[in-house]
């Protein structure tokens, strides 16, 4: 690649790390961004992004209007069966639906613009943690070299073993998704979501984004991986059956892939600090318990990760400040993407009889709110 030493090298331009990047840009430090993927990237799959996120994303430049984020109050909860809904109130947007590749391009492209130097289709193939310095080893034998590495590769990323971190446990929560364009039927009025509650006796869920001329269906599902499949082709059917979504894409469902969550591993793992090397996003275990959100919490690591790197390139001890990461992300985070300490069956009668209950649950879902 170059000989240049980046005060940071940054692996994986997902949120997690291309808000790393701008974060660290912002606070003048030189940094490496380096994606297998070419950017931009189309993915016009709909994700919804809390609206604590707000405050964050301005801070990172990325304006929500032109991406464009669409602010969303309408959630319906229903029961498994589909006979029971509850309507949470929201005094606010409880969040925005955004096209998920939209929203990666926008952080890229702000990162670029701050300085960002972007290494794109390259893959991050090894790690070399030096005295002084991290070597990132790319495909075709480059090398990018930084002072400090973020690792925020994603998940389920081989390079954690390679910088002595363990891998996340795969807590047993599997997820699938399958977004189609609608085009028999008029677009949404207006954004709205669909949480259909208690797949199972745990915490599953199927989630839908009404979004547009599109759907988005997924399930989060604590059983085996092998029922990922069927239960969100039921899903969708039911939702078809109900008139929750316009066309059936069952058949679209099956064709899914089942990916592991990393739902709150981060709580289980012993460190987030390597040699040198901090670890955000999805692949630190940054995720929501309660809601398998992702987004904002792998942002929200990568800000609080930057505070720490930044403060570290200026000390001689600069290990010792890294690892002020592991409480600083602790005491900021963890309730946030700690499951809600309430057993399902005990909670979920209630939120179909009573609008406080669904209104916590609400707060629950999009705020990380205990319930
Ligand atoms: C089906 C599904 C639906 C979801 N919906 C939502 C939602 O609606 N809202 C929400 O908040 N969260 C959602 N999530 C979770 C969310 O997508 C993730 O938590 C979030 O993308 C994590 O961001 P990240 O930057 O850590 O990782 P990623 O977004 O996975 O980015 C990692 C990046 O690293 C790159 N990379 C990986 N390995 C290498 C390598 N060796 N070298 C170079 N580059 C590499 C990848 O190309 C990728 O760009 C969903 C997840 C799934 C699976």
């Amino acid at each position: 690649m170059t000989d240049e030493t980046y005060d940071v090298v940054v692996v994986g331009a997902g949120p997690a790390g291309a808000a790393a990047a701008i974060l660290l840009s912002q606070r003048e430090r030189s940094v490496a961004l380096i994606d297998s993927a070419g950017f931009p990237r189309e993915d016009e799959s709909s994700a919804w992004l809390s609206a604590q996120a707000t405050p964050l994303v301005e801070q990172l430049g990325v304006n929500l209007g032109s991406i464009p984020a669409k602010p969303f109050q309408n959630v319906t909860f229903f029961s498994a069966d589909f006979a029971k809904t509850a309507t949470p109130a929201f005094a606010e947007p409880a969040g925005y639906l955004v096209r998920r590749g939209a929203l990666d391009n926008a952080l890229v492209d702000v990162a670029t613009s701050a300085g960002v130097t972007l290494v794109q289709n390259a893959t991050a193939k090894d790690v070399q943690l030096g005295e002084s310095n991290v070597d990132v080893l790319l495909d075709g034998d480059k090398r990018v070299s930084g002072r400090l590495l973020i690792l925020a590769a994603g998940r389920g990323s081989p390079l954690l073993a390679r910088c002595g971190f363990a891998r996340p446990s795969e807590a047993p929560l599997w997820t699938a998704q399958v977004d189609a364009r609608i085009t028999d039927a008029a677009p949404a009025p207006e954004p709205r979501i669909t949480i259909v509650l208690g797949l199972d006796r745990g915490g599953s869920f199927g989630l839908i984004c009404h979004h547009e001329d599109r759907v988005s269906a997924s399930v989060n599902w604590g059983g085996e991986k092998h029922e990922a499949s069927p239960t969100l082709i039921n899903l969708c059917k039911m939702a078809y059956a109900h008139e929750i979504i316009p066309v059936d894409v069952g058949r679209q469902a099956a064709a899914a892939t089942v990916v592991a969550s990393p739902a709150s591993a981060a709580l289980d793992m012993d460190t987030h600090v390597g040699k040198h090397t901090l670890l955000i996003g999805d692949a630190g275990g940054f995720v929501s318990a309660a809601s398998n959100e992702g987004v904002y919490p792998a942002m929200w690591s990568a800000e609080i990760a930057t505070e720490v790197a930044h403060a570290a390139l200026d000390t001689p001890l600069s290990q010792d400040e890294l690892m002020s990461f592991n409480s600083k992300w602790r005491i900021k985070m963890a309730d946030y993407l700690r499951s809600p300490n309430t057993d399902p069956q005990f909670l979920l009668p209630l939120v179909f009889s009573n609008q406080a209950m669904a209104d916590r649950m609400g707060a629950a879902f999009f705020s990380g709110e205990n319930i």
